[in-house]
């Protein structure tokens, strides 16, 4: 589905882009094209059968010169060091943006959760904090949720953390379950936070949410969640979704219990039944006939090859790194927002540091204060990006939302590494 690519290039390609524009001091374009930390771990795990099988992780600071990492843990059976470090870049940028005092992190396991018993993963869980023990910390690097890791996951996490410190420590992970720190809303803030930017997006571009027609690609926590939000609270009509088998496109829209049924019976939403239904492969979704594409999965998925066939008006990232800097270039030329990834998606971490604020604080906030907080910042987000894009237009350069998002984050580390006297 997604075209293999190395995103740490990416990354780094679209650094260098914003670093020219914005005229980037070339110490700290140096610095800032290379993570800080990067540790390579080997994890031995008993698995069921009596065996040990041993598994390579990742844990990458990227840059802390605005606080401790942060960053999600991925269990991927197709993870790499290059994808953690790019994505540990997206994180610090992802931070600044958000202007939240962290830095930005990630990690990853090499590994087929699919093909693991819950004893199996959480040995794993456990063997990968034993790992990486000395480089976390809440002052040092707080890890979270991402693909294929749950709150389930973050608990045995912290626990295994806490009987090697011996002490109490709920801030050194985040998107705990609630019973052990974790926040109300942390669960759906990212898809949460991703509504609040397409409702700023629609009133941009004078959109009407309840005539928008919306195709998601991914069923996981943030495609999920984005369906349910987008159909219940914004009244838009949610016409396609899909999974990594393939999905489901119904003019008319599709009902969120059918595809939990049909997920839950054949492991997709592609076995969706409703009257008007037809099933439709990845690659069409990104050509259907509707005015927001979301895509909530995995990176690299909007490339060279379909960037000219994209219809919609709007393509609002919630996944990391959905679209390459060429497809980005594209969808640029052509007139179609592009809203980035580490503004659309920044809603996870903005609730995680909710999380840890609250972990330190010992005291703990409603949902719904959650929600406005989130909003507050996100929004706020939103305007900085907007500001930075029309600043350069009235100096009569034309640059992307991304770029402009990232001459806002990579100033503010800048401007932090610069009083710490780095360079
Ligand atoms: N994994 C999420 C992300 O990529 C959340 C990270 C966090 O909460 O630290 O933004």
């Amino acid at each position: 589905m997604a075209e293999e690519l190395n995103p740490f290039k990416e990354a780094q390609e679209q650094l260098d882009e914003a670093a020219e524009i914005m005229g980037l001091d070339r110490t700290a374009h140096a610095i800032l094209r290379e993570p800080k930390r990067q540790v390579i771990v080997n994890i031995p795990v008993k698995m069921r059968d009596g065996s040990v099988k041993v598994f390579n992780g990742f844990r990458v600071v990227y840059n802390d010169a605005r606080g401790p990492g942060k960053g999600g843990i991925r269990f991927h059976p197709k993870e790499s060091l290059d994808t953690v470090k790019a994505l540990a870049a997206w994180m610090t940028w992802k931070c600044s943006l958000a202007n939240i005092p962290f830095g930005g992190g990630k990690g990853g396991v090499i590994c087929d959760t699919k093909s693991m018993n819950a004893t199996e993963i959480e040995n794993l869980s456990r063997g990968y904090i034993r790992a990486i023990r000395k480089f976390i910390g809440p002052k040092i690097d707080v890890p979270a949720p991402d693909v294929y890791t749950n709150p389930q996951i973050m608990a045995w996490m912290l626990d295994e953390y806490e009987e090697m410190v011996g002490h109490d420590e709920p801030g050194v992970i985040t998107g705990k379950p609630v019973e052990l720190g974790g926040s109300a809303g942390r669960y759906d803030s990212t898809a949460m936070g991703g509504m609040y930017v397409l409702r700023e997006a629609a009133k941009m571009l004078k959109l009407d949410l309840k005539k928008t027609k919306i195709a998601i690609q991914g069923f996981g926590n943030a495609g999920q969640f984005a369906f349910q939000i987008a159909k219940d609270m914004a009244g838009a009509n949610v016409v396609a979704i899909t999974d990594s088998e393939g999905g489901v496109y119904s003019p008319k829209g599709l009902d969120y219990k059918k595809l939990n049924e049909a997920k839950t019976k054949s492991g997709s939403v592609s076995e969706y039944e409703g009257k008007g239904a037809q099933k439709i492969t990845n690659e069409e979704l990104f050509d259907l006939d509707v005015d927001v594409i979301i895509p909530a999965a995995i990176e690299n998925v909007i490339t060279k090859k379909n960037a000219d066939k994209v219809r919609a008006r709007m393509v609002l990232e919630l996944a990391n790194g959905p679209v390459t800097p060429e497809a980005d270039r594209i969808l640029f030329e052509r007139g179609i927002l592009d809203m980035p990834d580490f503004l659309v998606n920044s809603g996870g971490v903005i609730v995680s540091y909710f999380e840890w604020v609250q972990d330190i604080d010992g005291y703990y906030w409603s949902e719904s204060d959650v929600y406005k907080k989130l909003d507050t910042i996100i929004t706020r987000s939103f305007n900085d990006v907007f500001k930075t894009q029309a600043e350069y237009k009235a100096r009569k350069k034309k640059i992307s939302p991304r770029m402009a998002a990232y001459i806002v984050a990579v100033s503010r580390v800048a401007t932090a590494m610069k009083a710490r006297g780095w360079y």
